[in-house]
Order: C-alpha cells, then sequence, then structure tokens
C-alpha cells in the first residue's frame, strides 16, 4: 500500500509534471516573475470559472480578508461577526485593522455559522458579517444575505476551503461559493483545494468600484505608478504562483469530484457505526471536502487520533481550541453559554486524509482500523 498521507501533494503534481513545469519554464524564461501575463490569464480564467465580475489576486488568504475589509472602509470600534469555529486568519484581521471581532456558535451538523446566533449578535455598531464555508461547504448564504440586508451589512465570504462549491437559492438561482457577498475571499495555500507552489490569495466581488479600490490597495494604493491615492498594503500573486494555478484550474472540478468519491467511501463504510456521525451536507449547497471531519461521539476521539498515528494513518483536529478561548482573542464579553457548539466539537471532531490522490486500499485500510477500534 502507498504510504497513506493527509494531503498527497507530490502524486497529484507527478500527473500534471509536464503542463505545470512548462509553464514554470516560461515564466523563467521571460523573467516577468511581478505582474507578468499569467497572473492576468489566471485572474481572467478564475473570474469565468466563477462567474464573478472581478477577481484581485493577492499573496494569501489572509490579505485577502484584510484587503477586503480595508476595502469596504471598515473602522476601528465596528463590529465584525464570525463564527467561533474557523481557521485563526478570519479573527486575525480583524483584530489587526482595530475592528471588534464578535465570535458566534455555529451549527452542530455543518459547522457553518449559526444563523440564530447571528441574529442575536447584532447591535447598532455592526457593519459586516464574515461566514466561513467551513471545511468545503458553504454556509446558509440565503439566510445571511437576508439578515445583511435587513441591517445594512456588507457580508465578506471567507472562501478558502469551499472554491469550487455550487450555492442554490430557493428561487432555483445557482452561485459559486464566494461570489455571493459583496466581497468573496479565497486562500492558495498549497494544501487548499486550489493550490499553488507557495503562498497565494484572491478577492472577488461584482462591484466595480469596489474592485477598483481593491486593485489599488493590494500595490500600495497606486493607480499611476508611485501616485498613492489610498494607503495599500504589498499584497501580489506572483507570476510563478499564477503559472501554477492556471494550469491547475481547469482540474479543480475534477479534483473537487475526486474528494467527493473519498468522502463518499468514508461515509458508507462509516454509515452502521453508532459512534461516529459522518458529514452532513445542507441540500443549498455542493460539498467540495476541504476537509472529512467526523464527530466521535462516545468520548474516545483522543484515543482514536493516538490510534490512527500509531497505524501510520495522519488526522488532525480542525480546530482544537474554539476561537473565543484562544489567548490572543479572549474577551469579557464573551460568555460560555453561547458557545454549547463549539465547546463540544472540539472534543468531538477529527478529519482523516483527505486528498485528490487517495486510492481504495487506503480509503479500506482507514476505514477498517477506524471501525474495528470504534
Ligand atoms: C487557509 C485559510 C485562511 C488563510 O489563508 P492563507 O492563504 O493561509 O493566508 C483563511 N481562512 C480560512 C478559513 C482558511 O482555511
Amino acid at each position: 500500500m502507498r504510504k497513506i498521507q493527509m494531503v498527497d501533494l507530490q502524486s497529484q503534481y507527478q500527473k500534471i509534471k509536464d503542463t505545470v513545469d512548462a509553464s514554470i519554464q516560461e515564466v523563467l524564461n521571460t523573467s516577468a516573475y511581478i505582474n507578468g501575463p499569467y497572473v492576468h490569464e489566471f485572474q481572467a480564467d478564475l473570474e469565468k470559472y466563477l462567474g464573478v465580475k472581478h477577481v484581485i489576486p493577492c499573496a494569501n488568504g489572509t490579505d485577502a480578508l484584510q484587503i477586503a475589509m480595508m476595502g469596504l472602509g471598515l473602522e476601528p470600534g465596528d463590529e465584525v461577526i464570525t463564527a467561533d469555529f474557523t481557521f485563526a486568519a478570519t479573527v486575525e484581521v480583524i483584530g489587526l485593522l482595530k475592528l471588534t471581532p464578535v465570535l458566534v456558535d455555529v451549527e452542530p451538523d455543518t459547522f457553518n455559522i449559526d444563523i440564530e446566533a447571528l441574529k442575536k449578535a447584532i447591535t447598532p455598531k455592526t457593519k459586516a458579517i464574515v461566514p466561513v464555508h467551513l471545511f468545503g461547504q458553504c454556509a446558509n448564504m440565503e439566510a445571511v444575505l437576508e439578515v445583511a440586508e435587513a441591517h445594512n451589512l456588507f457580508v465578506i465570504e471567507d472562501n478558502a476551503q469551499a472554491i469550487g462549491a455550487d450555492y442554490t437559492f430557493t428561487d432555483g438561482t445557482k452561485k459559486k461559493a464566494g461570489t455571493m457577498g459583496n466581497v468573496g475571499t479565497t486562500s492558495f495555500f498549497p494544501s487548499k483545494n486550489l493550490g499553488c507552489y507557495g503562498d497565494g490569495g484572491a478577492i472577488f466581488t461584482n462591484d466595480d468600484e469596489l474592485a477598483h479600490t481593491l486593485r489599488g490597495m493590494v500595490n500600495h494604493g497606486m493607480y499611476k505608478r508611485y501616485y498613492h491615492d489610498v494607503v495599500g498594503v504589498n499584497s501580489r500573486l506572483d507570476s510563478i504562483q499564477a503559472a501554477v494555478l492556471k494550469a491547475k484550474l481547469p482540474l479543480l472540478d475534477s479534483y473537487c469530484d475526486a474528494r467527493r468519491k473519498a468522502a463518499e467511501y468514508y461515509s458508507n463504510a462509516f454509515a452502521n457505526n453508532p459512534n461516529i456521525i459522518t458529514p452532513t451536507i445542507s441540500d443549498f449547497t455542493t460539498h467540495v471536502f476541504h476537509q472529512y471531519t467526523l464527530k466521535i461521539t462516545n468520548g474516545k476521539r483522543d484515543e482514536l487520533h493516538q490510534h490512527l498515528l500509531d497505524n501510520g494513518i495522519p488526522n488532525a483536529i480542525y480546530y482544537p481550541v474554539p476561537l473565543h478561548a484562544q489567548k490572543a482573542y479572549q474577551d469579557d464579553r464573551y460568555n460560555e453559554a453561547d458557545f454549547t457548539v463549539t465547546n463540544q466539537l472540539i472534543d468531538e471532531v477529527i478529519s482523516l486524509p483527505m486528498h485528490t490522490e487517495l486510492d481504495e486500499e487506503q480509503l479500506a485500510f482507514i476505514t477498517k482500523t477506524i471501525n474495528d477500534f470504534i
């Protein structure tokens, strides 16, 4: 059996080596390392794929969130509501910009922002909501957008984990994850569903004026060389990363399918195990399985974690501490009673190997090892 990895980037690379190597070589041949043709080509390809008017490439997914918030003109003291159960980048940039993060609980089955908790957290100071499409499926965007409209709030979708997922509104309209709010952001970190070979990120919007602001902000606020109209940052996607991404984007849907197939194998294998809850997929979204995350309900999650490691099966706890309890983000404003779901999830969740290169022999071994133990 091939060695099982949490994410197998090497096997994936070997299958596209010729195309990717040729693209990277072309960048080297032209030496257009920053803002070269591949950056613009990838941007246009991604706009088409997502059905969104503007893609603004940038250096990583964390910058994308920060620049999106800067572009919307959020100011110190403005409250920004986001989920308590996510990667820290989401709340980090809120803090860096001296905005006030307001963390709320998530749904126990989808791990995405809880709409009732969101509504309860709104105050006159609330300016924006950041739904995170965690592990690869969309948050309840129809409800989020309704709440935002009723309270005149911006919606910033953190789509680092769900690029390629499709959302269907009750009227039948379909949209890609990340293109439903005022602005969406993503990450091309190597292990993300559309990953480059270094750091990368992008911001999406259908708003022409906002897109113009953001394009300046990623490049020192410059629209004309050495004329700085707004305070910006240095956050560009470099040409080598864009070349890799342009080569990989046409494969994204097949990558999502490969992940779904592995997820289906897992879920079928655990269907009759009374101590395991497999992922629930909301009917308004597809799931692109950035992570495949189980809940272990018999209190043996930590033992399973170790048992799998002992058997050569990598696995991870995403996330071991809810954001409201992280040292950096603790605040007297928070009340433990408001976080019953995240406080329980951290004891139950375990993420299994998930990538595009898992084969049946590996999946059979992983699922048997788990079912035998639990
Ligand atoms: C990965 C990730 C980010 C940050 O992306 P980077 O490119 O690593 O900066 C932000 N939010 C979520 C939910 C993520 O998973």
